[in-house]
């Protein structure tokens, strides 16, 4: 396997990070996790907007334009001879001696990017899945792509042990998002959302799927649910890179709606899929 490292491709056991990387000891880094399809990148776009954005809100200089990260990714792919999977990438503010201080100018940021399996999780795109409620814990700049991830791997792994798929995380009874997923409700053929501010990320899955709301007639509302409201849902389901659209049929013990994927989730799924197929077509 190659390794992107600071521009250059390195095989697994040549990579070296530094025991004094910032993203190492305090999660100074941000990340993006970008899917391939038939050996093409989806969305690369919008992942390469986030990860510029998310390393500015957080004063990273890159040190790369975006056309020049893209033909390091696009090479990596190349090198990697990935057709179906994803890329890892993150960039950290550098190595320096372990002070909370941003270091110096001449400590460059640390930027990798490695290929990591994905496959389409198509059992629980058929059948759907469970949620478990928990409250959302984490900081208030939710809206970067932050390495710092403690909040929602804690919620990941409660849920799991809760014997659900995914977390659903609520502020004060608010529904925000999942521990690494957006949360959509449908009611009376509409589909609700947390707006996209700094409680969220905005997912890249769920700007594509707002654009397949608003070309199919599907109304597209960011509006926040409550925990209350969960019973009154006719559908919810959640999205993600890895996850495309995945119907949510349950949450905690409540069914939603008849405890089954709902057509509107279903009519998201099928147009998300065309969608794939037609940007990564060659
Ligand atoms: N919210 C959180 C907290 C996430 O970690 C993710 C996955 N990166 C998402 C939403 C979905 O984002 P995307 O569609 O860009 O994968």
């Amino acid at each position: 396997m190659y390794i992107l490292v600071n521009g250059e491709y390195k095989k697994r056991d040549e990579v070296a990070i530094d025991l004094e990387d910032r993203g190492h000891q305090f999660g100074d880094g941000v990340y993006e996790v970008i899917r391939v399809y038939d050996g093409a990148f989806f969305a690369m776009k919008e992942h390469m907007e986030r990860f510029i954005r998310s390393a500015e809100e957080i004063k990273i200089d890159l040190p790369y334009t975006i056309g020049e990260l893209t033909g390091q990714l696009e090479e990596l792919l190349r090198l990697n001879k990935t057709e179906d999977g994803g890329i890892y990438m993150q960039v950290t503010r550098g190595a320096a001696a372990r002070k909370h201080l941003f270091p110096g100018k001449d400590t460059r940021p640390e930027l990798t990017a490695y290929p990591i399996p994905c496959s389409k999780p198509a059992k629980e795109q058929e059948v759907g899945i469970s949620l478990s409620l928990l409250e959302d814990v984490r900081w208030l700049r939710c809206d970067i792509k932050s390495l710092n991830l403690l909040g929602n791997v804690l919620a990941k792994q409660e849920a799991h042990d809760r014997g659900a798929y995914e977390a659903l995380l609520h502020r004060s009874g608010m529904i925000t998002e999942g521990s690494s997923s957006n949360f959509y409700g449908v009611k009376n053929g509409s589909v609700f959302t947390h707006p996209a501010n700094n409680l969220i990320l905005n997912g890249v899955t769920r700007m594509k799927v707002e654009e397949l709301c608003r070309q199919n007639g599907i109304e597209f509302l960011e509006e926040r649910l409550s925990t209350e409201g969960l019973v009154s849902l006719d559908e919810a389901f959640i999205t993600s890179t890895t996850s495309e659209v995945i119907p949510v049929i349950k949450v905690d013990e409540g069914k939603i709606g008849e405890g089954i994927p709902g057509p509107v989730t279903r009519k998201l799924q099928k147009l998300f899929d065309e969608l794939i197929a037609k940007e990564t077509k060659v």
